[in-house]
């Protein structure tokens, strides 16, 4: 990655530094020199010829970090708004996704890269799970190493067993030629662990361990991986703490507590917990043990690729379930346990963490890696006045508001304008897998999988309602 040859200082913001003790500098510098933060305070002297970022009635804070994305998903972007888990499954899984050629999963995986940046998500896990072929996969590196951010592919395959495809001759050579000497920021094994008893999954977990990668992995998700997968990985030794347990919605307390003992952490996707079914968003569990938390968007075939929405979501899916166990004791609940602070620090130091990174990445501090967001609107009322610092990130600002984004010293958005990326080039390659894929599944397919039966709703007896009035009935009610 080439950074800028001269320094750059962000000056005049609201610096959020996600360092060990939160400090927060009002009106602070950030000085950037080479690819790294050089000196963080006030009135910084900077050496001539420094380039100069008005920050003033703006945030600095550090990059935001995505631990699961499953980018070449976004080349459907939204399609499945109104799918359930189930849905999906079949989708994807069953049906439709061993239709995607490679230059498919380039094609979602260059505007998942590029969306991803837009929006001050300066490095994403890619849990790229389509990639039936060493083909596809290189389709999906050569989209990553394309776009100026940083991307970490936890490769998966959901047409194979992962005991297969991670012992394959044509994947280890893949990880020869593409990961030992290629520009990714780390690479990770992403599988699932259904809980078959004869535990297949754990030749997969072996080849993880000889190649000394991380795994990635679904867990607690309704109806698909439960407790036994689980206990199956901790008893055969694959609970190490640079493991990755996405969702870990719907787990027993002993489960928590063996993700808590042996010190892996959760990716936490709460639009897509909430809405998908893998269980309720697991904060207020992983809390009460004491389980590091990052966050991820999941998939845009669904949700936006937006953290803002997920730290949003998280902070108050928390909340709402406080309050709503507290209801049912006849209690009131007075002062929060989870803050705007804490979703902040999932979402920035918390995704450096889970990924390995915390020397590197996830906070601003000298000698770390300059991944910085200004996040400044001059022209939008929600962005004053900005009275707590934390709060304001989550609940006021939005991704349209990421006015300048830096990673590795490397301006790759200005002004709200992005740098160095071809978005029309991403845009028409996406078009054109889109075309392949309606014309191949046919429109009345498509349609159908974009539009899932609703289901009968139940209506409850009214004894408020005062005339004879009766829906659905529209006619003999107006015959008389
Ligand atoms: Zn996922």
């Amino acid at each position: 990655m080439s950074s800028s040859d001269r320094p750059v200082v962000f000056r005049n913001g609201l610096v959020i530094t996600m360092d060990d003790t939160h400090t927060i500098i009002p009106g602070g510098d950030v000085l950037v020199v080479g690819d790294k933060i050089e000196q963080i305070g006030t009135g910084l002297e900077v050496p001539e010829g420094t380039e100069e970022i008005d920050a003033a009635g703006g945030i600095v804070m550090p990059g935001m970090i995505d631990t699961h994305r499953h980018m070449w998903q976004t080349a459907m972007r939204g399609y499945g708004a109104d799918w359930t888990l189930t849905q999906y499954f079949v989708w994807y899984y069953l049906e439709s996704g061993k239709l995607f050629r490679p230059e498919d999963i380039f094609a979602g995986n260059l505007l998942s890269a590029i969306e991803a940046v837009d929006a001050g998500v300066t490095t994403s896990v890619d849990w790229s799970h389509g990639l039936q072929t060493p083909d596809h996969a290189d389709a999906a590196v050569d989209a990553l190493e394309s776009v100026p951010g940083r991307f970490v592919l936890a490769y998966g395959n959901i047409q194979q067993g992962p005991w297969e495809w991670t012992n394959s001759p044509g994947f280890r050579d893949f990880v020869r030629r593409r990961i030992d000497h290629g520009k990714l920021e780390g690479f990770q094994i992403a599988f699932d662990v259904p809980g078959d008893p004869a535990f297949p999954e754990k030749a997969a977990f072996e080849a993880a361990r000889e190649l000394g990668v991380p795994v990635n992995t679904h867990v607690g998700v309704w109806g698909a991986t439960n407790d036994n997968g689980v206990k199956m990985m901790y008893e055969n030794g694959f609970m190490t703490p640079e493991n990755i347990y996405v969702h870990a919605a719907t787990l027993t307390n002993d489960s928590y507590s063996r993700i808590a003992a042996t010190g892996g952490s959760v990716s936490v996707s709460t639009e897509s917990e909430q809405s998908a079914g893998q269980g309720y968003p697991p904060t207020w569990q992983l809390r009460k043990h004491g389980i590091p938390v990052s966050l991820s968007m999941d998939t845009s075939v669904w949700w936006s690729a937006d953290l803002f929405a997920a730290m949003r979501a998280t902070l108050s899916a928390d909340r709402s379930r406080e309050h709503m166990e507290a209801h049912g004791k006849q209690e009131t609940v007075t002062n929060h346990h989870l803050r705007a602070e804490n979703v902040v620090e999932f979402a920035t130091r918390g995704g450096a963490k889970a990924i390995g990174k915390d020397d590197k990445l996830g906070a601003l501090t000298p000698g770390r890696q300059a991944d910085i967001v200004l996040i400044k609107n001059d022209d939008s009322p929600a962005m004053f006045p900005i009275l707590n610092p934390y709060g304001h990130i989550v609940y006021q600002a939005n991704r349209a508001d990421v006015h300048t984004v830096m990673v590795g010293g490397n301006v790759v958005k200005r002004d709200g304008k992005l740098v160095g990326t071809d978005l029309p080039a991403a845009r028409a390659k996406v078009g054109a897998t889109v075309d392949y894929l309606r014309g191949t599944l046919g429109e009345e397919a498509w349609q159908r999988g974009m539009n899932p039966q609703i289901p009968e709703s139940e209506m409850f007896d009214n004894p408020y309602q005062y005339s004879d009035y009766e829906p659905g009935k529209a006619d003999e009610n107006i015959a008389e």
